[in-house]
């Protein structure tokens, strides 16, 4: 694998009784991507996502992330290595303010990362805060997790999965069920984490204008196969993108 991709996904298949969810799936990512995977409803995005981060196994192909074979790795080592999956299981405690909510996750992660070193309490809230301030739920803080808008609760799960200092950050749907102004600051976030704080994301969504105007590379899925990849403008050009997917949408 050349050294600078983070992700280099070979010929990925995966069926469910007679349905192809995922079929020669081959797709390649390189640090610092903003990408997105589009298609019609059932076209396998959430299957390729949930290979990908070890919640199902492949039936053939093999995926490889920071150069390591993780195709048979468990999801929970999977996600301590560095893939993180937010909005998937929701990880917010709702009794929990905000605050205690993402120092828990920093804590977990301290942990991890220092073995038997006992973290210092102090930078814990530290980094606490920090997340806090750049997810925009600092205002929150002494608010309980379960109290928050929707749109909220998301950001807040966007800094849950920050805390774990992830290398690839999968978001399924993040916009989903949110209004248009939930919609943009969600996005602008994800924009500014990573262009501010270097998180490769690869990102679904239905909202063409969400994918026009957030993602530098789109990538189409039909019939769990890839029909087209490239810059917005190329795959917005593409006749058979048009043709199953984006029709006169864009
Ligand atoms: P998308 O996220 O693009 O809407 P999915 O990946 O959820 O598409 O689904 C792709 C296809 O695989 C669909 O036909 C869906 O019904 C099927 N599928 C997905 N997950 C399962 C599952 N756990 N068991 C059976 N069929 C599934
Ligand atoms: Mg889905």
């Amino acid at each position: 694998m050349p050294d600078d991709l983070i992700l280099d996904v070979q010929d990925l298949n995966k069926s469910f009784g007679g349905i192809q969810a995922t079929s020669n799936v081959t797709y390649r990512m390189t640090p610092g991507e903003l990408s997105a995977i589009i298609g019609p409803n059932g076209a396998g995005k959430s299957t390729f996502f949930n290979l990908l981060s070890g919640y199902h196994r492949p039936d053939r192909g093999r995926v490889v992330f920071k150069g390591e074979d993780i195709t048979h790795w468990s999801a929970h080592r999977i996600a301590r290595f560095g893939m993180s999956r937010a909005f998937q299981v929701s990880n917010i405690y709702p009794r929990l303010t905000t605050y205690e909510n993402v120092r828990q996750a920093v804590l977990t992660q301290q942990k991890r990362t220092l073995n038997f070193i006992r973290p210092a309490a102090r930078l814990a809230g530290k980094e606490t805060l920090e997340l806090l301030q750049i997810t925009g739920q600092d205002k929150f803080q002494d608010v309980e997790a379960g109290n928050l808008s929707q749109g909220d609760k998301k950001r807040l799960e966007l800094a849950l999965a920050l805390a774990t200092k992830p290398d690839l950050l999968l978001l399924d749907e993040p916009t989903a069920g949110m209004s248009g102004e939930e919609t943009t600051a969600t996005m602008a976030l994800v924009a500014r984490l990573n262009q501010e704080m270097g998180v490769t994301t690869l990102f679904t969504e239905h909202d063409m204008s969400v994918v026009f105007g957030y993602a530098r590379r789109l990538t189409v899925l039909h019939q769990g196969a890839i029909i087209a990849d490239g810059k917005p403008e190329e795959v917005r050009a593409n006749e058979e993108a048009q043709r199953v997917y984006l029709g006169d949408e864009v």
